[in-house]
């Protein structure tokens, strides 16, 4: 039950580089902008340790750094930020209509316009060893993390394009990329399955699956399992990429805006218009294909011009 009602122009859910630019230039427009951080707040970054493709960072920042310069930036223009959990939503079909978000199932939220950012979450396998290292050798990003192995072996598991993706960005880092798959062929398209065969540095082990890693506080090798014949053996790696998929943090919009068949949110051409209007979506939240902080802050910039145009257009 909702206890109180505030009425506000934009509300952003999630403090990702796609909440946070997009409360940098909301506040700009005098949108008065309050945002919900999530459980998580800055996102997938401050899980990460060096970010080195940020530009502006010429000698590099930690993400947790980053986005608590994002979020200063965001404040100092007025931007509200709160600490709070979107719980449901009530978008409005009409145009100029309002919804209703409630926050940690207690206060309900008025809003002309919406901006949902809340990202997407890597996938991991759910061992205890793999959870252990998370920063320690254990990462989902090799664009991230891939740089701090240089010259050295990793393994990369998965079989889709990210995988592959990922295991022929860090071939060319380092000494030796062997990826597992867990079947006898790759789902990977045709074109990516043929970059990675034509990478030499690079060896595939089929039916092949990660039975743990290895290592106390960082990464010293992984046990791996043939699933055909159950027989284990290590391989020596100091690097860990898991790249099995990204869930996109979906699940409060299901049945309500238009999704994918993986559930990313889907937006109208290129803009970040949602079905619904005054609903927009910026970040990993809409974007399988690249997700990067830059490109998840453009187009966080692009959803709040978005939603300036929309509430512009109500007045006129
Ligand atoms: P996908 O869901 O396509 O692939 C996930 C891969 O991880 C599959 O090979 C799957 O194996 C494997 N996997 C899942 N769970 C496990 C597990 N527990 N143990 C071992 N392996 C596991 O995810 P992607 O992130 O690769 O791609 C998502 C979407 O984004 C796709 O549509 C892809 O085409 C697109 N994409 C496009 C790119 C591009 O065009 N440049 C780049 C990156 C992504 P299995 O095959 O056996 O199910």
């Amino acid at each position: 039950m909702s206890d109180t009602i505030e009425k506000i122009k934009c509300l952003i859910i999630g403090s990702g580089p796609a909440g946070y630019t997009a409360a940098i230039y909301a506040a700009r427009a005098d949108l008065k902008p309050v945002i919900y951080t999530g459980m998580e707040p800055g996102g997938q970054l401050t899980t990460t340790t060096e970010v080195d493709n940020y530009p502006g960072y010429p000698d590099g920042v930690d993400g947790t750094t980053m986005m608590e310069d994002f979020k200063k930036q965001a404040e100092r223009f007025d931007t509200e930020v709160r600490f709070g959990l979107a719980t449901k939503v009530e978008f409005d079909d009409t145009v100029g209509g309002t919804h209703k978000v409630t926050i940690d199932g207690n206060k309900t939220i008025e809003a002309e316009t919406v901006i949902i950012s809340t990202g997407a979450t890597a996938k991991y396998l759910g061992l205890e060893s793999e959870e252990r290292l998370k920063g320690g050798g254990v990462s989902a990003c090799a664009t991230c993390d891939g740089f701090f192995y240089r010259g050295q072996d990793v393994i990369v598991v998965g079989a889709g394009d990210t995988a592959a993706e990922e295991a022929t960005f860090l071939a060319k880092l380092c000494k030796k990329v062997t990826m597992l798959v867990r079947r006898d062929e790759m789902r990977a398209s045709k074109a990516m399955q043929h970059r990675v065969n034509n990478t030499k540095n690079l060896e595939i082990l089929f039916n092949t699956e990660l039975d743990e890693v290895l290592g106390d506080t960082v990464v010293e090798g992984v046990r791996v399992i043939n699933n055909q014949t159950q027989e284990k053996h290590d391989i020596a790696v100091t690097g860990v990429f898991i790249a099995i998929g990204h869930k996109p943090n979906t699940e409060l919009f299901k049945g309500i805006l238009d999704m994918d068949e993986t559930g990313y949110l889907i937006t109208q051409g290129k803009s970040t218009k949602t079905g619904k209007p005054g609903i927009f979506a910026a970040g990993d939240v809409q974007d399988k294909e690249y997700r990067q902080a830059v490109t998840a802050a453009g187009t966080g910039c692009m959803a709040a011009l978005d939603a300036e145009r929309y509430l512009a257009a109500l007045e006129s």
